[in-house]
């Protein structure tokens, strides 16, 4: 028997509803479920059945809010970044989108839409601090005043975003709750809050809390895994030992020959490099081998990473070799790499096989 190379990523359902479950325990009020990126690397297509649990999805680009529009005809589906031109203005209402608002260029396409009957629902993204989106603070009233006289416009909702959600405790973090709730005087409805803000309980009771990350069962929090908070892994990653070379003291490890054998040991090739997704990086990670850790040593180069097998009792070409996922948390993984969860997942390419399961 010959072994495939066999480097795949699963995708458990099962997981994320559990996870959307966990997220409306956590939060009193609605869920927006956000699936840009081709729902963080997961493959939206898949995923879709899944998300039903969600009040409302959202995408970053008018493009995945087209392709979610077919998997998904009747639930709100919002554009982060709202429209960027007068043609995709007109396909977010033939194809009711929702549109967020940041800059005077698209309260200005709203105002030269000419309609009778309001036709569309927008949010209002307010810049309390984050300084990245939204109308500056001193001046959104004026924003605000003007979509509320537009004919277009069906309901409008009040949106910010925490630059810190993860330091609940810092100046900007507690200014920009304190603009939050001066918002929330407005009597609209409101959404602060991305994964962050709800694990560490900054979320306003009856906000649309944003979650993205921790849906699919990854912790944003330093320090912390999606365990500590009852999620689990949606994406479990894994690929094969497809080479093992007994090594003696002294001898180099790959490119640049940045691993010298400290004594005589086995060595494991595995069919995971960065044209995979995993990071180019120098060794400082591990891999989980029949629940043994193992050490990447070297490089990682293109198609390929090389391991330490001296804890794992007479390994097998073949094995299966995770990644990451239910052993190992990706969490761990970008810690290691000094890297975030999200470009991990994210950064997963075409050349891996998707597969979904029902349960992990
Ligand atoms: C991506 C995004 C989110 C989701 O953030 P997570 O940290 O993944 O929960 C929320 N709000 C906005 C505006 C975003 O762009």
């Amino acid at each position: 028997m010959y072994p495939e190379r066999g480097t795949r990523a699963d995708i458990c359902l099962a997981h994320l509803q559990h996870n959307i479950e966990a997220f409306k325990n956590k939060h009193n009020g609605p869920l927006i479920g956000v699936v840009k990126a081709d729902a963080y690397g997961h493959g939206l297509a898949r995923i879709t059945d899944a998300l039903l649990g969600c009040d409302a999805l959202a995408v970053a680009t008018i493009e995945e809010a087209i392709q979610l529009r077919t998997f998904i005809p009747d639930k709100r589906i919002l554009l982060l970044e709202g429209v960027f031109n007068r043609a995709e203005l007109e396909l977010a209402v033939e194809k009711n989108f929702d549109v967020v608002i940041h800059q005077a260029y698209q309260l200005e396409l709203l105002m030269a839409f000419e309609v009778i009957t309001p036709v569309i629902d927008v949010w209002l993204k307010i810049d309390t601090g984050m300084h990245r989106l939204g109308f500056d603070w001193s001046d959104y009233p004026q924003a605000l005043h003007r979509i509320q006289q537009s004919k277009m416009v069906r309901d409008v909702r009040l949106m910010a975003h925490f630059a810190q959600s993860d330091q609940p405790d810092c100046d900007q973090t507690r200014q920009q709750i304190e603009r939050n709730q001066m918002l929330q005087a407005h009597g609209l409805e409101v959404s602060f809050s991305n994964t962050g803000a709800v694990l560490n309980g900054l979320s306003q009771d009856r906000e649309w809390a944003r979650v993205g990350l921790g849906l699919y069962g990854i912790s944003p929090l330093a320090e912390s895994d999606a365990s500590d908070f009852n999620l689990k892994p949606v994406m479990r990653v894994s690929a094969k030992l497809i080479a093992i070379k007994n090594l003696k003291q002294g001898q180099p490890v790959g490119y640049g020959a940045r691993f010298i054998c400290p004594g005589d040991m086995p060595v494991g090739v595995v069919g995971m490099g960065y044209a995979d997704g995993y990071p180019w990086s120098d060794g400082h990670s591990h891999v989980v081998i029949r629940d043994r850790q193992a050490a990447v040593i070297g490089r990682v180069s293109m198609d390929m990473l090389a391991v330490d097998l001296s804890a794992v009792s007479a390994p097998q070409i073949g094995e299966p070799v995770e990644i990451w996922g239910n052993r190992q948390p990706v969490e761990q993984v970008a810690r290691d790499l000094h890297t975030i969860p999200y470009t991990l997942v994210c950064g997963i390419t075409g050349r891996v096989k998707f597969h979904v399961i029902e349960q992990a």
